[in-house]
This record gives C-alpha cells, structure tokens and sequence, in this order.
C-alpha cells in the first residue's frame, strides 16, 4: 500500500474545450484536447501558450489544483506514457431535475 500526498500544481483552463492541463515533468509540454493551449516546464519553470486560431483569444487562466499524487509519481506518469495525470476534464454537467426547493422562500 503506498500513500498519496496532495501537492499543489499550477494549471491553465482552456476556454475552448475546458481542459485543465499541467506540466508533469520539465519536457511535459502538454497540450488540453483540441490543441488550443499548451503548458510546458513542469516544476522547474513554468511557459504557457495560446492559439488564437484555435479559439484561445487571450492568455489562460491560471488555476491552483491539488493533485493526489507526488512529484515523482508525476514524472513517471509523463516519462512512461502513462497519462494518468496532466489532463483534468471538464464533466458534463447535467442537471434535468427539477429543483424541488425552487419555490422555498429565500431567507
Ligand atoms: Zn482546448
């Protein structure tokens, strides 16, 4: 059994497909589904990069997310092609219930 800590990993959001990526490694460079953004540097720098043709008009947002794993997990999911990590997708929500408290009063 081994135990998981949670560090803290810089992410940007793509306001495309709503990917959250984050580097892994320092030669991660990573990019969220429809290739809008990338990310690249890992924990030894950070470089970010957009592709207004690709519906990125401006730079990412940047988003501190905490990840259940460790630095080195990290690494090794990236060198060995794992992908575990690295990509955070957005789920689709669905909400087709009806809201039973609607008609409560607000206080
Ligand atoms: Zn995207």
């Amino acid at each position: 059994m081994t135990f998981k800590t949670m560090i803290t990993v810089k992410a940007i959001q793509c306001p495309n497909c709503k990917d959250t990526i984050y580097s892994r490694a320092q030669h991660d460079f990573h990019n969220c589904s429809c290739g809008a953004i990338f990310i690249d540097g890992g924990f030894h720098y950070t470089r970010v990069g957009w592709d207004p043709a690709k519906g990125a008009k401006s730079p990412p947002k940047w988003v501190d997310i905490k990840v259940k794993s460790t630095m080195e997990d990290l690494y090794r999911d990236w060198n060995t092609g794992m992908d575990k990590f690295g990509t955070i997708k957005m789920k689709p929500i669905k909400r087709k219930r009806i809201n039973e408290n609607k008609n409560r009063i607000r206080k």
